[in-house]
């Protein structure tokens, strides 16, 4: 059966702080708006427990935040699809066409906000435990593994911090860096200072271990040479993030980076646009997000009625 044929003047890519937010500004301007998430509304924000720098609050959490934002957002029209995956886009059409499992959309504006995820273990064996023993977002599955052995791997603050709270919950944790920490000096000293903990540093996990679910890890110690096998229940792997380019990659032209728009957010297709994280830029918090999200949407408008007149401006 074909599926049916939809017409939407802003489709928005992600529905994090920088796709809600266009969002939030599309639906004000009487637009159809549709956004389409593949993961938890929210994104990389979704689950964190106290956002001190929002302005307008002393503390938030991500849900709150987001929730209200969303709620914002659905008050002005705009729908929130999170079941409905994308297979592929063709941006360069007229009207844009967006291909998911169940419908084709047709698109006056195509705004990008995919974010980032982290990025996944590099070990061939890795996808085989994934979210049974190999994990890539402790606050979400952190509780699982109360009085268990857990091993963080990382280096950064993002890693430490995610190690200092899953002490929480672990009888014993391991934090394996394949060379030094890089987090700040009040993150690391906490971890050090917590009886729970262990640091591994010049260390590398070469191998995973485990009937259907893990088991135990193999570790390079790269100082000594040796090898030695620790038995884990858990591991949370915090090595860094990647942008989500793959539908658009080859159509924009991304190598590996992120997308490449000014502060415009105007990429090189006409009626595109990058906003938040995945936009190449130096500075990447909520508040950027959210400004992206703001400008994405406005200029979008003025395509729309440039489309309408005939002349589309870019
Ligand atoms: C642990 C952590 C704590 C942070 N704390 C702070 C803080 O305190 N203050 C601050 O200002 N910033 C903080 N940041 C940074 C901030 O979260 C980001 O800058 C911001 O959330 C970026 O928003 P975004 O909308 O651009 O992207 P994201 O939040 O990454 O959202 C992108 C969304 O797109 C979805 N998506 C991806 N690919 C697809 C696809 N193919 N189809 C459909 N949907 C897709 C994702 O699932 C996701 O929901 C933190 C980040 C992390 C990781």
């Amino acid at each position: 059966m074909d599926k049916p044929r939809t017409h939407k003047n802003v489709v928005i890519i992600g529905a994090g702080m920088a796709g809600l937010t266009a969002a939030l500004y599309a639906g004000r301007m009487n637009f159809s708006v549709l956004v389409l998430e593949n993961g938890i509304v929210g994104g990389q924000i979704a689950n964190a427990t106290g956002i001190e720098n929002y302005p307008g609050f002393t503390k938030v959490s991500g849900s709150e935040l987001i929730g209200n934002l969303q709620a914002q957002a659905e008050n002005f029209g705009a729908v929130i699809d999170e079941f409905d995956p994308i297979q592929k886009v063709r941006l360069n059409a007229t009207p844009k066409i967006i291909e998911t499992d169940e419908n084709i959309y047709e698109a006056d504006v195509v705004i990008i906000a995919t974010g980032m995820t982290r990025r996944r273990l590099p070990l061939a064996e890795s996808g085989k435990y994934e979210n049974k023993g190999v994990h890539y977002c402790e606050l979400c599955d952190g509780h699982m593994y109360q009085d268990k052995t857990i091993a963080v791997v990382g280096g950064g603050n993002a890693a430490v911090d995610a190690a200092n709270f899953l002490t929480k919950y672990a009888k014993r944790l391991y934090l394996i860096h394949r060379s030094q920490l890089r987090a700040d000096e009040v993150s690391r000293q906490r971890l050090k200072e917590n009886d729970k903990a262990e640091i591994l540093l010049d260390t590398e996990i070469e191998a995973l271990h485990g009937d259907g679910r893990l088991e135990s890890i193999d570790v390079l110690n790269k100082a000594t040479g040796e090898t030695s096998t620790l038995s884990v229940d858990g591991i949370f792997v915090n090595i860094g993030v990647e942008p989500n380019t793959a539908l658009f990659a080859e159509e924009l032209g991304i190598g590996g980076g992120r997308i490449l728009a000014g502060e415009d957010c105007r990429t090189k297709i006409p009626g595109v646009f990058a906003a938040g994280d995945i936009r190449e830029k130096e500075i990447r918090q909520l508040t950027t997000a959210a400004s992206d999200g703001t400008t994405a949407a406005l200029l979008a408008e003025k395509y729309i009625n440039g489309l309408k007149g005939g002349n589309p401006s870019w």
